[in-house]
């Protein structure tokens, strides 16, 4: 599948429909968000779910597709101030969302996690999902959300805690990613 005739390109967009916001740059590729895609429809174009990024080619384009995804949902989540309930008006320098009368501006919120290998010698620890019937059982590293006030570090020790009972030490850092 080619992510050429996946991705409609704004000039193939008609002019009435021509309000796009503008998401990121990879590679020299500009990527915009279409207000009210939802409703967007084109001949030779259609709707697929976001797993498709998962194997998308070059994987670039799978990145843009699912950073694109997770900024359309902020957007979306952002339509009405959380203080006085007025309506968002998006910034024009920033990616940033705000109402002046109550001086409240949103940026896109991460929310952190933390994902642990708990290794044993030449093993690593893998926690089992329940199994839903026809599939195959899933297994997984622990994992889990940091809260507020917590370290990283004290999020690895919890979540192993939590989920198999097991107090860690010796943590260390691996990678991260978005
Ligand atoms: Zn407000």
């Amino acid at each position: 599948m080619q992510f050429r005739e996946i991705f409609p390109k704004v000039k193939e967009i008609s002019q009435e429909e021509q309000e796009v916001t503008y998401l990121f740059t990879i590679s020299e590729e500009r990527f915009f968000l279409l207000k009210n895609g939802i409703e967007w429809e084109m001949e030779g174009y259609g709707w697929e779910k976001p797993v498709i990024f998962r194997n998308a080619r070059p994987q670039y384009r799978g990145f843009a597709g699912i950073t694109g995804m997770q900024l359309f949902d902020w957007y979306r989540s952002n339509r009405f101030c959380g203080r006085c309930g007025k309506p968002m008006v998006p910034d024009h320098k920033e990616r940033m969302v705000h109402w002046e009368c109550c001086g409240n501006m949103v940026y896109p919120k991460i929310c952190l996690g933390v994902i642990v290998a708990v290794t044993n010698e030449n093993k690593v620890l893998l926690t089992k999902y329940a199994q839903t019937p026809g599939r195959t059982a899933n297994y997984a590293l622990i994992a889990g959300f940091t809260e507020i006030g917590e370290t990283l570090e004290e999020t690895v020790q919890r979540e192993v805690m939590e989920e198999v009972g097991l107090k860690v030490k010796n943590i260390r850092y691996y990678k991260s990613q978005p």
